[in-house]
């Protein structure tokens, strides 16, 4: 099947150089939902690019697709490009410190999707910082779609896990992770999914764009057999958004209502004694601290039942460090 490839402009270097980002669109013929896809907001999170990369290919031999799919591989050239010491960073923006998941900041609730795509389109015309322009290129991209998907990783190591809105999470059930974290719509943080759920409350559940965060794999390394697996999911995800008859019955996860971050108690070199995915009892013992200057061992103990869900890959800590991303229900 043929697409449309474009680009999306983000200015470009010192020397002149245009920045921008290859967008494929495949134009749907039957009526299925419209589908917008993004990987590597965040600079190190590659995993989405080659994810995403192989999925153009795949419907590239495909005769035609129900619905509308626009896909952005890397949705930020810029964070991508900054590497040190055999790692990657831009997570933030090394020139202003902002994180480029969370630049996504509508002040506003809109009354229909009519509403939501005038204001990008005005984002458009208005936006003066790189990351204006980022946020109103992709929402604008996005404001068309009836579903929308985040790819990120989290971590050096973790689970596959989404995030979304409570009253969507069955929709993605199909894309196989084991844990759900939700929440409601009440109180929004400024990332590229939770600025899908800007709606007024008349404006019911099934007349607003699904949207989530897929955390689809670990920082860092990647293999081939994980992008072929996750292109597997995603396929069987699209099944379910195009109710095709080849759906595979939906891998039911656990939903966490809680998502927060564990939170070195002291100074130390951390060492795991769980791995992620581990359910952790009230009381048991998570990790242990070993201290180089008093030569003592500090084990560190969940205060209540949790779920490792990403482990953070700095093991020498101070107090108060992020060590962790959790799940539980209180
Ligand atoms: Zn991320």
């Amino acid at each position: 099947m043929r697409y449309v490839k474009t680009h999306v402009s983000l200015g470009g270097r010192p020397t002149g150089e245009p920045f921008s980002a290859p967008v494929y669109t495949f134009e749907g013929s039957g009526g299925g939902r419209s589908v917008y896809l993004q990987g590597n907001l965040h600079g190190p999170e590659v995993f989405g690019t080659a994810l995403l990369t192989a999925l153009v290919q795949e419907f590239e031999k495909w005769d035609q697709v129900p619905g509308t799919v626009t896909i952005v591989p890397c949705a930020n050239p810029l964070g991508v490009q900054e590497t040190a010491y055999n790692t990657h960073l831009g997570r933030w923006n090394s020139k202003t410190g902002l994180n480029w998941n969370g630049i996504f900041t509508a002040p506003t609730r809109w009354s229909s999707r009519e509403e939501e795509r005038a204001y990008y389109a005005q984002r458009l015309i208005s936006a003066r910082s790189i990351e204006e322009r980022l946020e109103a290129e992709l929402r604008s991209l996005s404001s068309q779609a009836d579903v929308c998907i985040d790819i990120h990783t989290n971590c050096r190591e973790s689970i596959e896990h989404v995030m979304t809105l409570d009253t969507m999470s069955t929709h993605f059930e199909s894309l196989g992770a084991p844990v759900h974290l939700v929440q409601t719509d009440e109180k929004l943080g400024n990332s590229f999914e939770e600025s899908h759920y800007h709606f007024t409350p008349e404006v019911l559940p099934e007349d607003r764009p699904w949207a989530c965060t897929w955390e689809v794999s670990s920082d860092g390394l990647m293999f081939d057999i994980d992008v072929r697996n996750r292109l597997v999911k995603l396929l069987n995800w699209f099944a379910y958004v195009w109710q095709f008859d080849s759906h595979i019955s939906a891998f039911k996860p656990e939903v966490y209502w809680c998502g927060e971050h564990l939170y070195a108690t002291d100074s130390g070199y951390l060492a795991w004694t769980k791995r992620a995915g581990e359910y952790v009892c009230a009381g048991d013992v998570y990790a242990k601290l070993y201290h180089p200057n008093s030569v003592q061992v500090e084990e560190l103990k969940a205060e209540h039942g949790l779920t490792l869900i990403a482990l953070g890959g700095v093991v020498a800590v101070t107090k108060g460090d992020r060590i962790a991303w959790i799940g539980y229900n209180p």
